[in-house]
C-alpha cells in the first residue's frame, strides 16, 4: 500500500523553476510539496553555463546570488565571429552563479518558511482519477508514496514527466522536435594561463565548430572557466563532447586545461514557449514549458519569470476555489506569453534563421555592421530584428558579390515573421476557448515562414 499525503500543491523538480516557485509560495499560507529525485547536493545539478543576467532577479523579486552562490560579476558578452576577426561587445550586468549552492539556498529558504521537501524521491508519473488530474506517485527508497493535492506543478526540466503522461488530447502534451532543442555540453575547468577580461563571457558563433548553436567560455574566475558547445538536434551533426574533443581541446585557451571540475552535457529546448503552461488542476514551468531564449539557450531566468507569474496565479486560484483552466490559472498563460513569451517567439524565428547561415554570410554581416553590439542586445531584450536595415541598402551590391542576392530579402522577411510571431504572442487568448483556433494561427505562420525560406526541418 502506497503511504498518502496531501498538499494543497504538489512541485515536482526542485530545479530553477521548481525551487523558485517554492520559494516565491513559501509565505502563501498554502502546504506545499517540493519533490524531487536528487539529494541536496545534486539541487539545479543540470549542467549549464551558469551565466545569468541580473535583470531577472530585479523582474521577479529573487534574491541576488551572493556568499558561496556568486562566483563571479559579468560586465558583458563578447560575441566573436567564425574568425574571430569581429568582436562585438554587449554590455549587461549578470552574473556567473554556483548553482547548486543558489539552489540549496531556495531549497532552505523554502524549508523554513514550512514547504515540505522530500529529496531522493522519483516521481513516477501522474494519477487521474475520472479523467482528472489529482496527484501522483512516487517511490522513495523501497517506499511508494501518494501525493495528492489540487494544484500539481511539473518542473521537471526537459523530460517533462508529467507533461508527457498526460493525455493526448490535452494541449499540453505538446512533443518537443529534436530540430528545437540544442544537445549541450560543459566542463568546468581550471585553466593554465589567466583569463583575460574575466568579468565578460564569451560567445563564439562557428557553424563549423557548433553547428546551429555556439561555442562558450564564461569566466568563473580569473583561472576558472565554464566552457561548452550546444549543437542544433535531430540534424545528424556531431556530438558535442566529440567536438570538444576532437576541436576546442586543440585551441590553446581551451586545451590548457589544468583541472576539471565538472563535465556533463544535456539537452536544452530552443523553441518558442509551449501552446500552453496551465490545464486542470496543471502548472508546467522551466524547461518543460520550453521558457527558454531560442537564440541564446538562456534557460534559468526565464524559469524563475515562469515561477513568478505561476506564484500569483495559483494563489489567486486558491482564492477563488477554481483550479480549472478557466480560472485564474489562466493569468500564468496570460502573464508569460504576453511578456517574455512573445519576446521569445520572435527569437525563435530569427533562431531558424541563424541556423540556416554559413559562417561566410555571418562573417560578412558582422563585419560590415549589419548588426551592431547595441542592435544584438535591442533584438535579444524586444525580440524585435535591430539589423541596421540603412546598411542593408546601401550593400546590396555586396549581397550579389557574395553570390547571396537573396540574403537581403530573407533579413527583410525574417525581420516581418519576427513582428508576427510576437503580435500573435501578444494576443494570446484571453480563455482557452479559443487556444485551438490560435494555436493553428501559431503553426501556419512557422510553416508560411519556413516556406518563404525553403527550410524542410
Ligand atoms: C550545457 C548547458 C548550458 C546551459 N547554459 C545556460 C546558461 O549559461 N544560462 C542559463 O540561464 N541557462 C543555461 N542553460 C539552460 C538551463 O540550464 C535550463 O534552462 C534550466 O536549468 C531549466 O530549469 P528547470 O528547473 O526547468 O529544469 P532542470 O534544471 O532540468 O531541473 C529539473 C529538476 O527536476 C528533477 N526531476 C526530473 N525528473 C524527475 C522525477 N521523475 N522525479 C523527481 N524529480 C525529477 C531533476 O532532478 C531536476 O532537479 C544551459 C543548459 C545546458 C544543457
Amino acid at each position: 500500500m502506497a503511504k498518502q499525503f496531501d498538499y494543497d500543491v504538489v512541485i515536482v523538480g526542485l530545479g530553477p523553476a521548481g525551487s523558485s516557485l517554492a520559494y516565491q509560495l513559501r509565505k502563501s499560507g498554502l502546504r506545499i510539496a517540493g519533490v524531487d529525485l536528487v539529494d541536496i547536493n545534486g539541487i539545479w545539478g543540470k549542467p549549464c553555463g551558469d551565466a545569468i543576467g541580473e535583470h531577472h532577479f530585479h523582474e521577479t523579486g529573487m534574491p541576488l546570488p551572493s556568499g558561496e552562490a556568486l562566483a563571479n560579476n559579468v560586465e558583458g558578452i563578447d560575441l566573436y565571429s567564425p574568425s574571430e576577426e569581429v568582436r562585438l561587445r554587449v554590455k549587461g550586468k549578470g552574473f556567473m552563479i554556483n548553482r547548486n549552492a543558489y539552489g540549496r539556498m531556495l531549497v532552505s529558504e523554502a524549508e523554513k518558511a514550512g514547504v515540505d521537501i522530500y529529496l531522493e524521491t522519483y516521481v513516477r508519473n501522474p494519477v487521474l482519477e475520472d479523467g482528472k488530474l489529482v496527484g501522483v506517485k512516487a517511490v522513495r527508497g523501497d517506499e511508494e508514496i501518494l501525493f495528492k493535492a489540487k494544484v500539481i506543478v511539473d518542473a521537471t526540466g526537459t523530460s517533462g514527466v508529467l507533461r508527457r503522461r498526460l493525455p493526448k488530447e490535452w494541449p499540453v502534451n505538446e512533443p518537443l522536435k529534436p530540430v528545437d532543442m540544442n544537445i549541450a555540453y560543459r566542463r568546468i575547468v581550471k585553466l593554465e594561463e589567466e583569463i583575460e577580461d574575466p568579468n565578460y563571457i564569451r560567445i563564439y558563433v562557428n557553424q563549423e565548430i557548433a553547428p546551429g548553436g555556439y561555442w562558450w567560455l564564461f569566466p568563473k574566475s580569473s583561472s576558472v572557466a565554464n566552457i561548452g558547445l550546444g549543437v542544433q538536434g535531430g540534424r545528424g551533426y556531431p556530438h558535442p563532447k566529440k567536438i570538444y574533443d576532437e576541436i576546442l581541446m586543440k585551441r590553446r585557451d581551451v586545451g590548457s586545461q589544468v583541472e576539471v571540475y565538472a563535465d556533463a552535457g544535456a539537452a536544452v529546448p530552443t523553441r518558442r514557449p509551449a501552446n500552453t503552461l496551465v490545464w486542470d488542476n496543471f502548472v508546467g514551468i522551466g524547461d518543460n514549458g520550453y521558457t527558454v531564449n531560442p537564440v541564446h539557450g538562456g534557460g534559468m531566468g526565464y524559469a524563475m519569470n515562469a515561477a513568478y507569474h505561476a506564484s500569483k496565479a495559483i494563489i489567486e486560484a486558491f482564492q477563488a476555489n477554481d483550479f480549472t483552466r478557466y480560472g485564474p490559472l489562466w493569468k500564468l498563460n496570460l502573464g508569460y506569453m504576453r511578456g517574455i513569451g512573445a519576446k521569445q517567439a520572435s527569437l525563435d524565428i530569427f533562431r531558424i534563421y541563424l541556423q540556416e547561415l554559413s559562417n561566410e554570410e555571418i562573417e560578412w554581416g558582422l563585419k560590415n555592421g549589419i548588426m551592431k553590439a547595441e542592435d544584438a542586445y535591442d533584438t535579444s531584450v524586444t525580440g524585435e530584428l535591430k539589423a541596421n536595415f540603412s546598411v542593408l541598402d546601401k550593400v546590396k551590391t555586396l549581397f550579389k558579390l557574395l553570390g547571396r542576392p537573396s540574403m537581403l530579402q530573407e533579413l527583410v522577411t525574417v525581420s516581418r515573421y519576427m513582428k508576427k510571431a510576437k503580435e500573435l504572442y501578444l494576443n494570446y487568448p484571453e480563455t482557452p476557448g479559443r487556444l485551438e483556433d490560435w494555436i493553428e494561427r501559431v503553426e501556419a505562420l512557422y510553416r508560411e515562414y519556413k516556406g518563404k525560406l525553403g527550410i524542410t526541418w
